[in-house]
């Protein structure tokens, strides 16, 4: 169908933007050559690595795009069955979490009533994190409860992983909360 320039200015205009888009297959016209030549642009010489989503338990599935050996998009991988190319808000700006000049580089502290940040060297904010597990937890450590069971257990520290940590870290991780007495272990992709 031919579309005049009047009837793609009322569409534009009345549906703004994207929403356009709607408003032009409303009148006939047939996007289908448009975005699929968009979408082998996009893709054009990059090379696609199936995988997860890791933010949460619904685990759908993505395709990587890479050209030149670095990430040039992610979406969603249309051959799932249970997310069949469609990803939420959250997955769809997994771009982001590989290549994002706003994400901070440096460890940054603030002192107790500081009212500034202070760029710490990560040798540095570790042994200060270890220094202060090993003092909240002697301090408040539980041998045993009144009745006289076995517990061997801290109240004063929760760990909280994020969702992007893998199998392996998770493994690790729970192996070194336990060890420490630390039962209030939660997962950010869970909650
Ligand atoms: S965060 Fe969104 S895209 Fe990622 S697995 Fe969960 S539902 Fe899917």
């Amino acid at each position: 169908m031919d579309i005049s320039r009047r009837d793609f200015m009322r569409v534009s205009a009345a549906s703004g933007g994207a929403a356009a888009l709607g408003g032009l297959v409303g009148l006939g016209a047939d996007l289908a050559p448009t975005l699929a030549a968009a979408a082998e642009l996009r893709i054009k010489d990059a090379k696609t690595y199936p995988s997860i989503c890791p933010y949460c338990s619904v685990g759908c599935a993505t395709l990587v795009r890479t050209v030149d050996g670095k990430i040039a998009n992610i979406e969603g991988d249309p051959r799932s069955p249970h997310n069949e190319g469609t990803l939420c808000p959250k997955g769809a700006a997994i771009y982001q979490l590989h290549v994002n000049p706003n994400r901070p580089t440096k460890v940054l502290h603030r002192a107790p009533g500081a009212a500034d940040w202070e760029v710490w060297d990560l040798e540095r904010a570790m042994s200060r994190v270890a220094e202060l597990v090993k003092k909240s937890r002697d301090e408040t450590f539980i041998e045993r409860l009144e009745g006289g069971v076995r517990v061997n257990m801290t109240p004063a520290i929760f760990s909280l992983g994020g969702a992007t940590l893998d199998n392996e870290w998770n493994h690790i991780h729970q192996k070194l909360m336990r060890g420490l007495g630390i039962v209030a272990i939660e997962n950010q992709a869970r909650i």
